[in-house]
């Protein structure tokens, strides 16, 4: 991969004519210690986020040590990447084959589960030849919770209920060597109180299953920073779940463990996209819905933005985006805030799509292709380079 100092170099020497990603791998680098040296217990990268094999050397370069896997692709590439890290396999509902592979073949022991369905599916995956039952499966119980303080829903797919959950539960702890519960409070969760309500309806299926629980796992969810969403610290998420987690009638050797996407790789990438053309306060340009931006067209993200020419002197007016495939759903209503004299011909550089972005392209109408760089200069916002002041005390989350 080529290296530049920044956004702007890149244009000034190859004057692009499809979109470039660039990655910014001392970003991650930070993020992943900060999560190893911060978080008070085991730090899960979830793949999905940014299944980049780059990126997930410098996760594991950095001391991330443990991958959430949810597809027997993604548990491939992170075997071939790094031989030695441990795979958890956690998406509640896997095909036979990938359980088989992934068991048999790559040395997957932890799987998650939501139904006596997957429990039996599991079981019998992992059967020896002599139809024996595997002794050292690590099974996690996925809890149903809340998404109401997240950006993005993740409460309606996955997760049995309190109903359910007790006697999943027990049934789970029949077969498991080392029984965990874990959950998802929903992406970019942007308060703490998230993981508190989620530990509460831990605690209550805990209690009533009466089991030993070996390990809990408060998922991902943990926010990166975007215009308009500026999250308490992480310090404070990891304190108060710290605090709930201890409280818990668990083992008392039981782990603590998270599974982080978006805080540990939105700072990695950003997109240099060119204007094709200008149509009032409409740009068209080359990279868009289909492309890394899905979020921005999809669920209406506000991403940052910056001009890269010199010469644009005007001061900055709101842009929406279309995208280059011939869909009108290519479409990014920002607002976008860029100098008003852009023109055709001009770049931007869109920050903090390093999650859910550059793992989102797609090759529709033959827009796929994207160079990827490597730059050396800051992240168009971060929550790991001491710049953010400690915000107000409202943002602060009482303790019961
Ligand atoms: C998507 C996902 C994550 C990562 O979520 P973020 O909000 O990106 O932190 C973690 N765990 C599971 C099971 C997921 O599906």
């Amino acid at each position: 991969m080529q290296h530049f100092p920044d956004a702007r170099s890149v244009v000034r020497a190859l004057a692009p004519d499809e979109p470039i990603i660039l990655n910014r791998p001392h970003a991650a680098a930070r993020a992943a210690r900060f999560f190893v040296e911060k978080f008070p217990g085991k730090s899960l990268y979830a793949v999905k986020a940014n299944p980049s094999p780059d990126l997930v050397q410098i996760l594991w370069d950095n001391g991330v040590t443990h991958y959430d896997v949810a597809s027997i692709a993604e548990v491939r590439m992170v075997r071939s990447v790094l031989p030695e890290a441990t795979l958890c396999f956690m998406h509640p509902v896997k095909s036979p084959g990938a359980i088989r592979e992934a068991y048999f073949k790559h040395g997957v022991k932890t799987f998650s589960l939501d139904s006596s369905e997957e429990l039996a599916k599991i079981v019998d995956a992992t059967r020896a030849d002599d139809g024996s039952e595997a002794t050292d499966l690590r099974l996690c119980v996925r809890l149903r919770v809340s998404s109401e303080h997240a950006a993005l829903s993740l409460a309606s797919k996955f997760g049995c209920d309190l109903t359910e959950g007790p006697a999943l539960l027990q049934e789970s702890r029949q077969y498991a060597d080392w029984l965990g519960v874990c959950f998802h409070v929903g992406s970019q969760a942007m308060s703490p109180f998230a993981y508190v309500q989620a530990l509460d309806r831990t605690r209550a299926a805990i209690a009533e299953a009466s089991v030993v629980i070996d390990m809990i796992d408060v998922g991902g969810g943990f926010p990166s920073v975007y215009p308009g969403m500026e999250p308490p610290p992480l310090e404070d998420y990891f304190k108060i779940i710290h605090q709930h987690f201890y409280a818990l009638p668990i083992a008392y050797n039981a782990e603590l463990w998270c599974e982080p996407g978006r805080a540990l790789c939105a700072e990695y990438s950003s997109l240099v996209v060119k204007v094709e053309k200008r149509r009032g306060e409409e740009l068209y340009i080359n990279d868009g819905a289909y492309g890394a931006l899905f979020d921005a067209a999809h669920v209406d993200w506000k991403f940052p933005v910056r001009a890269l020419e010199d010469d644009l002197i005007k001061p900055a007016m709101d842009f929406a985006f279309y995208g280059p495939t011939c869909d009108d759903a290519d479409y990014m209503p920002g607002p976008f805030a860029l100098p008003e004299d852009i023109q055709a011909g001009d770049y931007v550089e869109i920050g903090m799509l390093g999650a859910y972005g550059a793992a989102m392209k797609t090759d529709f109408n033959g827009f796929g292709a994207a160079e990827r760089i490597i730059v050396t200069d800051e992240p168009m916002a971060s929550l790991y380079d001491g710049s953010r002041a400690r915000p107000a005390a409202d943002n602060v989350v009482s303790l019961r």
